[in-house]
């Protein structure tokens, strides 16, 4: 089977397409042959190092794929199943192990593509939305970077909620995107003081939750969008690491700050399969617009990974495995 492996940290040209042998399962492990893996931000993270891992490992974090053999012990699942994973590490590869407990069975009502692209960044938004904080209709949040992976995701999941939706994005094209996913303003935090622009927006109210998933550039001026006794949620990094910062700033309106991980929302199969199900529910169902940015075949992982840091894209990027990921060319 042919798998990409990272053996050195360093740019998109680490990612090697290797081939070698099927593994076999172990003890309560499934081989699933992979259909499509979704790229995300995190791989990137394990690639140049910044979130370190043991050398050499295959990246991706989700995917979906049919069950290829089972090992000992392990139930619920046989050959042929259709499954979908996240967050575990492996997916770049045609065939990848993975601990029963992760896997997540769905139907035919979804393709391999669609339930591979909405695992990680569908639960992400799924618990930000639901369970970090309890908003009520109208609530106001903002949503940084509303046009990226999560972001698109989110501002749906807010805006059935009830909740008042302001985004961030960095141009025109990419805020028609927020504007269509449901945002009631969008702000091109690239040309505006987005702080500014909340303040006028919310009649210098604030909002009650600010989600920041752009980090270093955003971060401090998220907490002066914060309604008193606001929350702050720094979930990600996608303009580098959140600076150094003083417990008393968040004095200045008794404000929340916490900095969330998917893991700890999906930490027991019971956990992974009722967030993962309502999102492939929702997806399966029409009320949740997956936007598929790109695709690529599995050896040009390293242009997917390009593509991801650029900025350009607006959704998710996929790497289409097997015999379908050969005949995308361009
Ligand atoms: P996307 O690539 O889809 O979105 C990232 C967006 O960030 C870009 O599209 C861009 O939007 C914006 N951005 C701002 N500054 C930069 C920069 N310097 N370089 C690149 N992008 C920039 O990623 P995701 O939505 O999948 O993930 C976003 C972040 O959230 C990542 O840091 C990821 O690791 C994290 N994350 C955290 C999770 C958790 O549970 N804690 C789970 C999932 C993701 P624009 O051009 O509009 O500014």
């Amino acid at each position: 089977m042919r798998t990409v492996s990272v053996s050195r940290t360093g740019g998109s040209d680490v990612l090697e397409l290797i081939e070698t042998e099927i593994p076999e399962p172990g003890e309560g492990e499934v081989v699933v042959e992979v259909m499509a893996a979704g790229v995300n931000f995190i791989d990137v993270y394990h690639r140049t190092g910044l979130y370190p891992r043991e050398l050499p490992f295959t990246p991706g974090q989700e995917g979906a794929g049919v069950v290829h053999s089972v090992g000992e012990g392990v139930r619920d699942l046989e050959p042929g199943a259709r499954v979908a994973w996240a967050p575990f590490t492996g997916s770049y590869a045609e065939y990848a192990v993975i601990p029963a407990g992760r896997l997540v069975p769905f139907g035919e009502n979804i393709s391999f593509e669609l339930a591979a692209a909405c695992m990680l960044q569908g639960m992400t938004a799924h618990y930000l939305a639901h369970d970090t904080i309890h908003l009520r209709h109208g609530d106001r949040a903002l949503v940084h970077a509303g046009a990226g992976g999560v972001g698109l995701l989110l501002v749906q999941m807010l805006e059935r909620l009830g909740v008042t939706v302001f985004a961030t994005t960095s141009s025109e094209e990419k805020a028609e995107l927020v504007r269509e996913a449901g945002a009631d303003q969008v702000i091109l935090y690239t040309e505006t003081d987005f702080a500014d622009e909340i303040g006028k927006l919310s009649e210098n109210k604030g909002v009650e939750v600010v989600y920041d998933s752009v980090g270093r550039t955003t971060f401090s001026d998220s907490l002066a969008c914060l309604a008193t006794r606001g929350m702050l949620v720094s979930f990600g990094q996608s303009s580098g690491p959140v600076p150094a910062f003083e417990l008393t700033n968040l004095s200045r309106g008794s404000f929340y700050l916490t900095r969330p991980s998917l893991g700890h929302y999906v930490e027991t199969t019971e956990q992974l399969r009722h967030r993962a199900g309502e999102v492939l529910g929702m997806v399966a169902g029409g009320a949740l617009d997956v936007r598929i940015d790109s695709r690529y075949p599995l050896d040009q992982a390293a242009r997917a990974h390009d593509r991801i840091e650029s900025r350009a894209s607006s959704g998710k990027i996929v790497l289409v495995v097997g015999d379908q990921g050969a005949g995308i060319r361009d």
